[in-house]
């Protein structure tokens, strides 16, 4: 990389300049004209930031994403594919797959939200096998009533089965983030998540493209309802 201070760069109208000495962290790389900024430094920060504001950062990729029709986001713009495409993936690095599937969801589950999403996972397949246990029995519904609150909309399904055949999932009316960020009590945030009155059945496409957005009319209600229903203030 070739020398030139801030000064020549300045005046040369670029916005990036190399001294070639270290910086306090000691890089030697580009700095940045407009606040001194070393670039490798930046990328540090960057990456620090994404993992303290996961949340955050995901909620910003994703609408990013939409705005610019899902360029780089194949999941979203052909499913089929996608799962085709990593499926073959899978089965070639098979121990790899493995080992950071294995870690990603260790990692996740360490979080609120995380434990809060198995959670509601199991017990929504146990409902659906028709499986009662302790867990369960928090919940005021039983396994036919949850399956029956489900499917009533849809008169062309019968079963819960059928309706994940027909590629419908459980979508959560108030989100499980949002739910996760407003309740502390892991207990009480599953009692919120499993109302019946918060569950539904979407097209998994509509799910998906749902971004656990809350600032629709029927969330907000949700939200009221449930609240008034749980949280006695
Ligand atoms: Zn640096």
């Amino acid at each position: 990389m070739e020398i030139i201070t801030r000064q020549q760069a300045i005046k040369e109208g670029l916005n990036k300049y190399f001294t070639g000495k270290p910086c306090k962290s000691g890089h030697i790389s580009i700095r940045y004209v407009d606040n001194y900024s070393c670039k490798e430094c930046r990328k540090e920060r960057g990456r620090k930031w994404k993992i303290d504001n996961r949340e955050r950062h995901n909620r910003y990729y994703r609408e990013y994403n939409k705005k610019i029709g899902y360029k780089h986001c194949l999941h979203m713009k052909d499913p089929e594919e996608n799962r085709l495409k990593s499926q073959k993936w899978r089965n070639e690095n098979s121990e790899k797959a493995k080992k950071t599937g294995r870690e990603g969801q260790a990692r996740y589950y360490k979080t609120n939200p995380g434990k809060l999403r198995h959670l509601c996972y199991q017990t929504a397949k146990r409902l659906k096998k028709g499986d009662v246990n302790n867990k369960l029995n928090s919940l005021s519904y039983s396994p036919e009533e949850f399956c029956y609150h489900l499917i009533a909309p849809f008169p062309h399904l019968s079963t819960l089965e059928q309706a994940y055949g027909n590629g419908y999932s459980i979508d959560h009316i108030v989100p499980l983030s949002y739910i996760c960020n407003n309740i502390e009590d892991i207990e009480l945030a599953f009692l919120i998540a499993m109302d019946l009155d918060n569950l539904q059945l979407l097209p998994i496409k509509e799910n998906m493209s749902k971004n656990n957005k809350i600032n629709t009319q029927q969330t907000q209600q949700t939200i009221k309802y449930l609240w008034d229903k749980y949280i006695k203030i």
